[in-house]
């Protein structure tokens, strides 16, 4: 059936994940007519897939201001609606005293930024973690850290935000901009024209594409990841942990959400030929963690047009929701790891498994930034494996960007101009 559309908004945001809703909960707060189009449903997509971790340690320190305001909205949306967001501490496990020693280098980094995050030795870990056949050196530990559920936590910020006055509206791509005079004057949706002053691209995976069909050109690969989801289990852990080999958090149903570091698989497509330069120093730095892996997508990604017109049916129209198969193989041997680390995972067993494309850049940190090249368009995309924890945050500051409000958290980090300078 076809979705009913405005004609005009002020403010037009392109994809219904986190970002795109986040940012339209912020506009509407402030008053502003803002409508969201998504090509399928809203979180169909990384949203939805993630692990829900809601995280500070680790962090490029270039993030944690952002990382620090989204523990505040977090609380707020929860006050609200209930999004399973909770305080769990998080905690990166480190096996050997070297990993201690680079736990520290963090540390010693963010300090500056206010972040409550720790060092905890040996004999403290028991009050983290249940008993372990792995013999743990320490942790670093992120106490303000937490979950939330990503289904319920995207549904949940898109009806804020349409309980503050704003339109989301499903099932609805939108092809491209409509540009007048040199800067944008609407969005071309699959569903007619919304005219409007300003555009926020949100559209995760998606956004290369559709900037490049406008020539702007945003250097964004994807990775795909596998999760699995176990049956309720009293597990004795309540902690969200990164053990190196594998990661585990808490669900609100009682299970756990497993997935394994050092999985992510990146396709030779031919967007990374093209990309290859920009992209080798974080190829070479997440060699660790990342299989290159060539196959079917590059001829599936070979077929897709870079250049196409918005008056007849788009790419955007052609896939309504990345969906990849999960790897059960690296699935299986991420339970496998986890159960012989703590025995207490030993009944736990898979009722799900599923998995995401993660939008990648070549620095691993977003775009949250005007575009120059166009007047009234405005990029939220590239988080890199980590945007929802900060995404809230991001929809925020997008927001005080599209209404000329000073960002709460300094942006000059997060250009596009960047990766051309
Ligand atoms: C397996 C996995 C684990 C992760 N774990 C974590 C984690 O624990 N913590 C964390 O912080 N982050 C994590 N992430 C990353 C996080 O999920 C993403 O960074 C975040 O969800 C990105 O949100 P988004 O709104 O930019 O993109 P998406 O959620 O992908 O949303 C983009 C939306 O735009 C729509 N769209 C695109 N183009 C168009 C168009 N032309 N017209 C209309 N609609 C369009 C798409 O359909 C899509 O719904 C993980 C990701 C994956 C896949």
């Amino acid at each position: 059936m076809k979705p009913e559309i405005p004609t005009q908004v002020s403010v037009a945001i392109v994809g219904g994940g986190i970002i795109g809703v986040s940012c339209a909960l912020a506009l509407a707060r402030k008053g502003i007519d803002v409508a969201v189009f998504e090509k399928g449903t809203v979180a169909g997509e990384q949203s939805s897939r993630n692990w829900g971790w809601i995280r500070s340690v680790g962090r490029d320190v270039k993030e944690l201001p952002l990382s620090i305001l989204a523990n505040d909205i977090w609380k707020d949306i929860q006050s609200k609606v209930d999004v399973g967001y909770r305080t769990t501490g998080l905690a990166y496990l480190a096996a050997s005293e070297s990993e201690m020693a680079g736990h520290q280098k963090w540390l010693d980094a963010a300090r500056a930024t206010g972040v409550r995050a720790k060092l905890v030795g040996r004999p403290e870990l028991p009050k983290l973690i249940p008993p372990s056949k792995r013999q743990w050196a320490g942790a670093l530990y992120g106490e303000a850290d937490g979950v939330a559920e990503p289904l319920a936590a995207t549904r949940g910020i898109a009806e804020l935000a349409v309980a503050s006055g704003a339109r989301i509206v499903e099932g609805c791509a939108v092809r491209g901009l409509d540009v007048s005079a040199g800067r944008v004057s609407g969005v071309v949706t699959e569903h007619g024209l919304v005219k409007c002053a300003d555009v926020v691209l949100a559209g995760g995976a998606w956004s290369r594409l559709f900037c490049g069909n406008h020539a702007i050109e945003f250097p964004q690969l994807k990775v795909h990841a596998s999760v699995l989801q176990t049956a309720p289990l009293d597990a004795g852990l309540d902690v969200t942990i990164n053990g190196g080999d594998f990661t585990c958090r808490k669900r609100s149903d009682g299970g756990y959400t497993v997935s394994k570091l050092g999985a992510s698989v990146a396709d030779l497509t031919p967007d990374s030929i093209r990309l290859s330069t920009k992209f080798m120093r974080a190829w070479l730095n997440e060699r660790k963690y990342l299989k290159l892996r060539v196959g079917r997508r590059f001829f599936d990604e070979l077929m897709i047009p870079r250049r196409f017109g918005l008056d007849r049916p788009t790419p955007f129209e052609a896939c309504r929701m990345l969906d990849p198969a999960a790897d059960p193989g690296m699935l299986n041997d991420a339970l496998e790891r986890l159960k012989t680390v703590f025995p207490s995972f030993a009944s736990a067993s898979i009722v799900r498994s599923w998995a995401g494309m993660i939008d990648v850049t070549p620095d691993a940190l977003p775009v949250i930034s005007k575009v120059r090249a166009l007047t009234g368009f405005h990029l939220g995309s590239g988080f890199s494996g980590h945007g929802f924890g900060i995404g809230p945050a991001a929809g925020q500051v997008l927001a005080d960007l599209v209404t000329g409000d000073r960002p709460r958290v300094d942006l000059a980090d997060f250009t596009l101009e960047r990766f051309f300078s």
